[in-house]
């Protein structure tokens, strides 16, 4: 594929409708026109191409699907932009609330050889620092997690993943990271009230409460606690 500044673009379509792709709902063009900030033509015209180039096709209820190709190139991004993450966080320092930005740029640049190298250099991750398997979606790779707004009052989770929908917002990640929800730490439910849809949670660090909003979008797992 060219280097070109198109490739850029096409590549951060393919990063939104993977994404999409985990949630329920259908994609249609006015949600993808919404979420790149463009403009209907625009996304028309990035479909289009992306169409003739075997990277998506749209189905009779004008669905936006990605076909194989469109999924391993969106794997494969995916995986570049984790590793520049762990690059960033484990290697650079940058704390991990902010590498995602940083990774933004860095992904776009990296030669196949690159990957390659960096991946062993980092001793192959598994994981990039919010949790996110390396690999894309590891659904399965969190077996009995859920996410933290099914979570009931007594329960004991450890947090496995902050979804890469929160990561936009730095300033809510680094919210997170001051009230330790962070992969790996461990809290107590300690109220859920379902009039205001939010719950709150505990941890040696504090309380806080959370919107459901945010809270389906953290996964946890369920740990057994002495008490
Ligand atoms: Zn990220
Ligand atoms: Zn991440």
């Amino acid at each position: 594929m060219s280097e070109d500044k198109n490739s850029v673009v096409i590549e951060e379509y393919l990063r939104e409708i993977y994404l999409f792709q985990k949630g329920e709902d259908p994609l249609k063009a006015v949600h993808l026109a919404s979420r790149m900030h463009s403009s209907p033509s625009t996304v028309h015209a990035t479909l289009g191409r992306m169409q003739r180039d075997n990277l998506v096709f749209i189905d009779k209820k004008k669905n936006i699907l990605l076909t194989e190709e469109g999924e391993e190139q969106a794997k494969d991004l995916a995986i570049r932009h984790n590793l520049s993450e762990n690059f960033l966080c484990d290697i650079l320092g940058i704390p991990w609330y902010e590498v995602h930005k940083h990774a933004h740029q860095l992904e776009h640049a990296m030669t196949p050889l690159v990957v390659e190298k960096l991946a062993k250099f980092l001793e192959h991750p598994e994981f990039c620092p919010h949790g996110v398997p390396l690999a894309g979606f590891g659904e399965d790779s969190f077996q009995n997690s859920f996410s933290l707004d099914e979570g009931q009052v007594g329960m004991s989770v450890k947090i496995m993943m902050i979804d890469e929908s929160l990561e936009d917002s730095e300033e809510l990640l680094k919210h997170l990271h001051e009230k330790f929800i962070v992969p790996g730490s461990v809290h107590a439910i300690t109220e859920r009230v379902d009039a205001t849809h939010s719950l709150s949670i505990e941890s040696r660090q504090g309380q806080v409460t959370l919107p459901f909003e945010i809270a389906g979008k953290i996964q946890v797992t369920r740990i057994c606690s002495d008490s």
